[in-house]
C-alpha cells in the first residue's frame, strides 16, 4: 500500500466518522479504519465523493497508508479501550509518528500515556474535541496538547478543520501532555454550570414571575440578542417553545426531571478538590442533577413546608424578569471566572504554559459553550495575561457592581419563595467571599487547633501559634 494519507482515523463511530469527513472535504487524504471493517466499508461507500479516503481493513494496511510522520488518530471511548486501540498501534508505528487521543479521555490517563510513548520515541497527542458529532463534521473546537513539536505539524490540520468566527481558528496548542484534555474537561464543567444557571432562571420565571414557557422562550430570545448571547440560551429559547406533539402540552411539562450526566462534570469537580479549585458553581451544577435523580427522596419529602410570597403583578415580573437576567449575568462571570482559575491552578501543578485567551478564542465557536462574552473574556486576558480574575477586569467589575442589587434580589426572592437556585447561591456566595475583608476561616483555624493542635497563623506577627486550650485560664 502506498503511503499516501496525511491522516489516518480509527474508531469510525458517530465522532471519527465525522472527523474523518471533515479532513476529507478539507483536502486531506484519509486513512480509515475500524474494528468492525463493515463502518470502513459504508464510510467510503456513502461519503467516498466528499474527498480521498484510504479504507484499511488491518491495522498493518491502515498503518502503511499513512505518510511520515505518521499521524493516527484515535476516536474510540475513552479508558481500557483506548489503551487496547493504542497498545495495538504503537508497535507498528516508528519513532517521531504520533497517535492522536480525540475522545474524551481523562487528563490524568493521557499524562500517563503521552510519558509511556515518548519513552518509545513516539508523540501522544490528547486533543479535546468538542461540538459532538455536529461540530466534528462542521467544525468542532479543538483543544490540543502534546509536545509543541508535533502540533508544528498537526496544528494547520486542526486549525482548518476547525470551526472559524471572525477568520479565526477555534483550535490551539493548549500546553503539553494532558493540557488539551484538561481544557475540555473544564469547558465541560463550565457547561454543566451555565446549563444548571439558565435552567434556574427558568424556573424563577416561571413560577415567581408566573410566564409560562412559550413567554419564557420569547425573553431568552430577547436576552440572546444582547450580553447573554450564546449557543445554550438559544437553545433553550427553541426547547421551552416546543409542543410535545403527543400530548400538546409544553414539551417541558413532559419531560422526566431527572437529569443525566456522562461523568466529565464529575472529573471537573474531583480534580478541583484535588488542586483546591473552588469552583463551587460547577460543583452544585454537577450536584443538581444528582439530586435530581434521587426521585425516592424527593417523592419522601415532597410535601415539606417551603417559602410563599404573592404573585406578581405583570409590572412586577417584568422588573424580576431584568433583575433576572442580571443574576444570570453575574452568575455565568463567575461560573467562568471559577473554571478559568482551575485552569490557572493546573498549569502551575502541571507545568503547563496556558495562554488563557487563547482558550477564550477558542470557545468562541464549535464547542457547546460557544457565547459572545467569549470575546470580552480574550480581550481581558490579552490586556493582561496574568490577570487572576476576570473581576480584576474593569467592564467586568462595573457590569458585577451594577447587578449588586438583582442578583441579591433574585437569589432572596428564591429563599423567600422556597425555590432552590444552588448554583445562582453559590455564585452569589463565590463572589462574597472573594471580596470579604475577613472570613470565619479564622474561627476555623481555632477549632482546629482546639482540636487536633494544628496551630493557626496570626494577624499581627508571623509564625505558626498553638495555644494550650486545655489548660484553665
Ligand atoms: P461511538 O459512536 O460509540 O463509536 C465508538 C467507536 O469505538 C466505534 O468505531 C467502535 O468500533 C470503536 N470501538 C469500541 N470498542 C473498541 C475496541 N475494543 N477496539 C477497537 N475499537 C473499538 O463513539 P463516539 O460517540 O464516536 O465517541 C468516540 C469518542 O469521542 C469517545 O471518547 C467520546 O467520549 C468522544 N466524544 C464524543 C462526543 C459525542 O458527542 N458523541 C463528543 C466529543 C467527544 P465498532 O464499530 O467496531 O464497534
Amino acid at each position: 500500500m502506498n503511503a499516501t494519507a496525511a491522516i489516518g482515523v480509527t474508531g469510525l463511530g458517530v465522532m471519527g466518522r465525522n472527523l474523518a469527513r471533515n479532513f476529507a472535504r478539507n483536502g486531506y487524504t484519509v486513512a480509515v479504519h475500524n474494528r468492525t471493517a463493515g463502518r470502513t466499508r459504508a464510510l467510503v461507500e456513502e461519503f467516498g465523493h466528499e474527498g480521498a479516503f484510504v479504507p484499511a481493513e488491518s491495522a498493518a494496511d491502515f498503518v502503511a497508508a499513512l505518510e511520515r510522520p505518521r499521524r493516527l488518530m484515535i476516536m474510540v471511548q475513552a479508558g481500557a479501550v483506548t489503551d487496547a486501540v493504542i497498545e495495538e498501534f504503537a508497535p507498528l508505528l516508528e519513532p517521531g509518528d504520533m497517535i492522536i487521543d480525540g475522545g474524551n479521555a481523562h487528563y490524568a490517563d493521557t499524562r500517563r500515556r503521552e510519558e509511556s510513548l515518548r519513552e518509545r520515541g513516539l508523540h501522544f497527542v490528547g486533543a479535546g474535541v468538542s461540538g459532538g458529532e455536529e461540530g466534528a463534521l462542521n467544525g468542532p473546537a479543538v483543544m490540543v496538547g502534546g509536545s509543541s513539536e508535533s502540533y508544528d505539524v498537526l496544528g494547520p490540520m486542526f486549525e482548518s478543520i476547525s470551526a472559524k468566527v471572525d477568520g479565526e481558528p477555534c483550535a490551539t496548542h493548549i500546553g503539553t501532555d494532558g493540557a488539551g484534555h484538561f481544557v475540555k474537561m473544564v469547558h465541560n464543567g463550565i457547561e454543566y454550570a451555565d446549563m444548571q444557571l439558565i435552567a434556574e432562571a427558568y424556573d424563577l420565571l416561571r413560577q415567581v414571575a408566573g410566564y409560562t414557557p412559550a413567554e419564557i422562550a420569547g425573553i431568552f430570545r430577547t436576552w440572546n440578542e444582547g450580553r447573554l448571547g450564546s449557543y445554550l440560551i438559544e437553545i433553550t429559547a427553541e426547547v421551552l417553545a416546543h409542543t410535545d406533539a403527543a400530548t400538546g402540552r409544553a414539551f417541558v411539562d413532559v419531560v422526566a426531571d431527572a437529569a443525566g450526566q456522562k461523568g466529565t462534570g464529575r472529573w471537573t469537580v474531583q480534580t478541583a478538590l484535588d488542586l483546591g479549585s473552588p469552583v463551587t458553581a460547577i460543583a452544585q451544577a454537577t450536584f443538581a442533577r444528582a439530586a435530581s435523580g434521587q426521585r425516592e427522596l424527593r417523592a419522601a419529602y415532597a410535601g415539606l413546608p417551603g417559602g410563599t410570597t404573592p404573585p406578581l403583578s405583570r409590572t412586577e415580573a417584568t422588573r424580576f424578569t431584568s433583575q433576572v437576567e442580571h443574576a444570570l449575568y453575574a452568575s455565568k462571570v463567575i461560573a467562568y471566572d471559577q473554571g478559568w482559575k482551575m485552569i490557572q491552578d493546573a498549569a502551575g501543578e502541571f507545568g503547563w504554559k496556558i495562554d488563557l485567551g487563547a482558550v477564550a478564542r477558542i470557545w468562541r465557536g464549535g464547542c457547546i459553550i460557544r457565547a459572545s462574552f467569549l470575546d470580552r473574556i480574550r480581550a481581558a486576558y490579552a490586556a493582561d495575561p496574568d490577570l487572576v480574575s476576570l473581576l480584576g477586569e474593569m467592564e467586568f467589575a462595573m457590569e458585577i457592581t451594577d447587578a449588586q442589587v438583582p442578583w441579591r434580589e433574585t437569589v432572596a426572592s428564591a429563599a423567600r419563595r422556597g425555590i432552590p437556585v444552588p448554583a445562582f447561591s453559590a455564585a452569589l456566595a463565590h463572589y462574597d467571599t472573594l471580596r470579604a475583608e475577613r472570613l470565619p476561616a479564622a474561627l476555623l483555624q481555632g477549632q482546629r487547633d482546639y482540636f487536633g493542635a494544628h496551630t493557626y497563623g496570626r494577624t499581627d506577627r508571623p509564625g505558626a501559634f498553638h495555644t494550650h486550650w486545655a489548660e484553665p485560664g
